[in-house]
């Protein structure tokens, strides 16, 4: 049996959903393929979700605060309200502490650039706003079975404060929100349907074939498989023209009691601590997210097979996240056991996603998302929508690549900043961007 449709998009994640409605929005028929149970099931369903806008370049500062407007007014962006529940955009600002040699200085030139606010805090100041943190200066971060770990603190911590960031209430339901949108636009999705291979012939895509001799056809494939998308590549041989690469990384984030009157409620902010490796994020009901900031002295588990990967958080990672959140916040109690999840990052060798054609004409990707991008979702559809549309009128992405304008700024976002030809971006290498 075979089908036919103008677009078929990999993947019903947060970004696949924004690429499959922005495409339909276009006129394009699209189908979703996607072999998970649902939208939004896949990676983004652990996603810590945070909205923040330090990055370290000004396209990708500018695509994040761009993209904060849209989950502003996500009903208007939407064009529709989900009977089955709307996100929240859930601001709490971002706190960031200075480190030695950290790239703040950069960012801040950025956010002076875009219009971004914040103020400095100095260390008396961050004691006073949120008495419950321990404020030593400890870098660089350590392990907990180094004796190091157990040092006194070197100095005092000064930081910046940016009011503007918050998180998404839910991942998942923010996918599942796009694809309820796209299907007003006539968007098909098609779940518990794996793709198998990619039809390619003549340096063209025509489709592809699903689990079960299916094939599908369509003149423009768009890769949004999250931690697959690098199998999904090699089956299209679109890896090959590639000058950065993209792999699956494991981590694990935690969900913790928060410490008392350090809650949401209780203003308390997103906290990127890489003066101990962590990040920190209220959640809703009393709770705290924390996830890690690859510091050098954690290993990387980095995963050959997205498809075999241990879900559960270990033991060892567990302890060692409790006893550097304990150092920060002396008032935290630590849980009796690990409760939290584990769950892949999909991460480009700079830490800088793809939004991109590829070397096959019709086949595109969203990926390389670098652990980074729930916040772009919506843009990203977006992104991938104006390169199609640019290359359907006869240009070439690679050699002119899409100057895409902010409607929030009226700023141009040059497109080629994510290109998979790009050198490597000078950032921070981290899931900080
Ligand atoms: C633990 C964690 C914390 C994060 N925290 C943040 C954060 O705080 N802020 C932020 O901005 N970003 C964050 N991210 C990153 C962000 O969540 C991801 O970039 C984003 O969710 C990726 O969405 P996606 O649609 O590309 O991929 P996914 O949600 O992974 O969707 C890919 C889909 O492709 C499907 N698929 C794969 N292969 C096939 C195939 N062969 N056939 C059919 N279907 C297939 C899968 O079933 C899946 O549903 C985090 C990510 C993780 C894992």
């Amino acid at each position: 049996m075979s089908d036919s449709a103008d677009a078929i998009v990999i993947g019903a994640g947060v970004i696949g959903s924004a690429v499959a409605l922005e495409l339909a929005r276009g006129g394009r028929r699209v189908v979703v393929v996607d072999k998970g149970p649902a939208a939004g099931a896949g990676s983004t369903s652990s996603s810590s979700s945070i909205i923040r806008f330090s990055y370290s370049t000004v396209d990708a500062v500018l695509t994040a605060w761009e993209a904060a407007a849209l989950w502003h007014d996500w009903e208007g962006h939407l064009g529709a309200s989900d009977p089955d529940g709307m996100v929240r955009f859930i601001r709490t600002g971002m706190l960031i502490f200075h480190t030695p040699g950290d790239n703040t200085a950069r960012i801040e030139r950025l956010w002076n650039d875009v219009g971004i606010p914040y103020e400095h805090l100095g260390s008396d100041e961050l004691a006073q706003r949120w008495p419950g943190f321990d404020i030593g200066a400890y870098f660089p971060p350590k392990r907990i079975d180094d004796p190091a770990f157990a040092d006194d603190a070197t100095g005092r911590l000064t930081a910046i404060f940016e009011p503007e960031s918050g998180f998404i209430d839910d991942p998942a339901l923010s996918a599942r929100n796009l694809a309820y949108a796209a299907r007003r636009h006539g968007v098909q999705f098609r779940f518990h349907t794996e793709v198998t291979g990619i039809d390619v012939r003549g340096g063209c895509v025509h489709g592809v074939s699903l689990e079960g001799g299916e094939q599908l056809r369509a003149p423009v494939v768009v890769n949004v498989g999250g931690p697959h998308s690098g199998i999904i590549n090699r089956m299209a041989g679109a890896d090959a023209g590639m000058r950065v690469g993209h792999r699956p990384l494991r981590q694990e984030v935690f969900t913790v009691p928060a410490a008392a009157a350090m809650t949401l409620d209780d203003g308390f902010p997103a906290t990127a601590d890489l003066d101990l490796g962590q990040y920190i994020r209220p959640q809703v009901g009393g709770t705290w997210l924390v996830g890690g900031t690859e510091p050098e002295c954690d290993p990387l588990h980095w995963v050959d097979d997205p498809d075999h990967f241990d879900e559960y958080p270990t033991v060892e990672q567990f302890e060692v996240n409790m006893m550097r959140v304990a150092r920060r916040v002396p008032g935290f109690g630590i849980p009796h056991r690990p409760v939290g999840l584990a769950a892949l990052y999909d991460v480009a060798d700079d830490w800088v996603p793809f939004y991109d054609k590829s070397d096959i004409a019709g086949f595109f990707m969203a990926c390389g998302t670098s652990g980074n991008q729930f916040k772009n979702a919506p843009l990203a559809g977006k992104f991938l929508a104006a390169i199609i549309d640019h290359e359907a009128a006869g240009n070439d992405h690679d050699e002119s690549p899409v100057q895409f304008t902010g409607a929030r700024t009226g700023r141009t976002i040059n497109l080629g900043a994510f290109s998979r030809r790009r050198s490597p971006s000078a950032t921070s290498g981290t899931v900080m961007g």
